[in-house]
């Protein structure tokens, strides 16, 4: 079963090693784990529903509690602390697209806002229920998750916009096929919402983001339908594609969703690698990078990142092995950086990619750890999320910043990221662990993906200012280093008061335009994307 306020599965624990504990205890000190606001009185406190009836509609509290947020800290801190102050008045559960459009006009006749909700993991204020006097509909696609048709000759894959990640990869690869998306949140998160907030697996260095695989589908606007058709390619002006793509709910359903999909691949083989430096690391993998070799990806971890990564391993043993290992090699424990790379494909394109892209790592004085060392990783690549319930129980809270920008700006933007969310609670006497690795790389730049943690503060609406804080000082740092604020989380409530900035004017006067041309009440996720 679902933990109701927390991540993931309820039988599935990532415990913290003692290694790591004793790591952050002397980095931030001891976190004071705080009781859990108990899920009795929440449900005491949903209100009665103001929605009229409606055969498709849950009216639940349980259901309501759930569908409420998402997984962003300010979530977790609602929901743990129990400051979760507006409750969705309704969840309705559609099970085909006939029944979305039901949904949709009995919202217009109600003037209903409607929150469509995928999986539910969004970690930027996606699904944060708007302070307003019009009731609030969640409307969850859940069961919109079936293989619609499969044309294997013209590689495409169209499916219901609900469908998780677990979900679709599994009836692809009864028939040989892959998506390829693979993000940290896979369990939980549906390809609908994948498009709508132009999500990045961990392969898209092959596969390609969400944007290379979305080729088409069906959007229900309050306006109307919108076909999106699969064409290999179109002159045929603007791609209205683009537009779904980041739309967050804003201007429509995503109910049908045409994807390219891919053979399976014959390896996908993830190899370790150490580099003696920062700066030896980044030139190795922008050289990888532009090389434009089938590699499935590139994970390079700076040294705190590393640090950390290795006492997370636990298996002390091991971990002291491959540290002597690496000292013999002249890699020090202080500066040096851990990569992981995937190689993609026949048996003879890995071994010829392995051996050049071996050549590359070598002249930038790499170190390869093996095969075993990024299979572990791969085996566990889901489970790390299930750290953040454990840290909270420690007194911990943790979350990332996120962004890209071209390569003459990855390492300066990245200290400038480090640095202010080191130094952001200093007016508490507080201290901060901060640690980044680029995993998306392209031949023009890099993401840049931070993780910070924190103790948790006394109360929650304390903890809660200290988070706007350190999200303050780091949306800040990536706006003055020339970064777009988010690379994959997308925009939600957190960093919609950054859009102006990135977008300009006249684009902000473009995408309102097209928000109230869809969506004239503006009843379609109010209050998210754009100030
Ligand atoms: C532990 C964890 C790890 C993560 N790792 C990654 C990662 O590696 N890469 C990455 O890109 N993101 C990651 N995320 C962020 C999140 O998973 C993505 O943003 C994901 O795409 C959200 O999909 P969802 O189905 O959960 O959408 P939801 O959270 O349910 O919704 C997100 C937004 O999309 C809208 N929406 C959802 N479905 C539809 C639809 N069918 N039609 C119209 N609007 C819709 C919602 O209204 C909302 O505005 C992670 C999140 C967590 C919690």
């Amino acid at each position: 079963m679902k933990i109701w306020n927390g991540w993931g599965d309820e039988t599935v624990r990532f415990d913290l090693p003692p290694k790591a504990h004793d790591l952050l205890r002397g980095l931030i000190g001891e976190g004071k784990g705080r009781e859990d606001y108990p899920l009795g009185k929440f449900l005491a406190r949903v209100p009665a529903t103001p929605l009229p009836y409606h055969p498709l509609i849950s009216t639940n509290p349980k259901d309501r509690l759930d569908h409420s947020h998402g997984q962003s800290l300010p979530d977790w801190v609602a929901l743990r602390g129990g400051i979760l102050r507006r409750f969705t008045d309704g969840v309705a559960l559609p099970g085909t697209v006939e029944e979305v459009q039901a949904l949709l006009d009995f919202a217009r006749e109600h003037q209903i806002v409607v929150i469509p909700y995928g999986g539910g993991t969004s970690v930027v204020g996606h699904l944060e229920v708007p302070q307003e006097d019009r009731p609030v509909l969640s409307l969850s696609l859940e069961r919109l998750n079936h293989l619609i048709t499969l044309d294997t000759y013209s590689m495409l894959g169209t499916f219901e916009g609900g469908v998780r990640g677990p979900e679709l990869e599994a009836q692809l690869r009864a028939r040989g096929f892959t998506l390829g998306h693979f993000p940290q949140s896979f369990e939980y998160s549906s390809l609908g919402g994948w498009v709508v907030t132009r999500s990045s697996g961990q392969e898209s260095m092959y596969y390609g983001r969400i944007e290379q695989l979305f080729a088409g589908g069906e959007v229900l606007t309050p306006k109307g339908a919108m076909s999106l058709y699969p064409f290999p390619a179109s002159a045929a002006g603007p791609d209205l594609r683009q537009l779904v793509l980041g739309s967050e709910g804003r201007l429509g359903i995503l109910t049908k969703v045409t994807v390219r999909i891919s053979p399976l691949p014959e390896r996908d083989d993830i190899y370790g690698i150490f580099f003696p430096s920062w700066d030896s690391g980044i030139e190795a993998v922008r050289d990888l990078s532009c090389s434009r070799m089938p590699i499935s990806m590139i994970r390079l971890s700076n040294p705190k990142e590393t640090e950390t990564s290795l006492a997370l391993a636990g298996h002390e043993g091991q971990i002291s092995l491959l540290k002597r290992y690496l000292r013999l090699r002249r890699i020090s424990m202080n500066e040096g950086c851990a990569c992981l790379i995937g190689f993609i494909g026949s048996p003879y394109i890995v071994r010829g990619t392995k051996r050049e892209a071996f050549s590359i790592i070598s002249r930038h004085k790499g170190v390869t750890v093996g095969r075993a060392f990024g299979e572990v990783w791969k085996k566990y690549r889901f489970r790390a999320p299930y750290l953040r319930n454990s840290l909270w129980a420690l007194g911990y809270a943790v979350d990332t910043l996120e962004t890209s920008v071209t390569w003459d700006k990855v390492t300066s933007t990245m200290k400038a990221i480090e640095k202010t969310l080191g130094n952001a609670l200093t007016q508490w006497n507080e201290r901060v662990q901060v640690f980044s690795h680029l995993s998306h790389v392209y031949p023009t730049g890099s993401s840049i993906y931070t993780t910070f943690v924190f103790r948790l503060a006394d109360t929650p609406e304390e903890t809660l200012i200290r988070w706007k804080t350190l999200k303050g000082y780091g949306s800040r740092a990536i706006l003055e280093a020339g970064g777009t604020i988010s690379h994959q989380h997308g925009i939600g409530q957190d960093h919609k008061s950054y859009m102006q900035a990135e977008k300009g004017e006249v684009g902000m006067g473009i995408l309102k335009q097209l928000c109230s041309h869809l969506d004239p009440d503006g009843r379609m996720n109010p209050q998210k994307l754009i100030p």
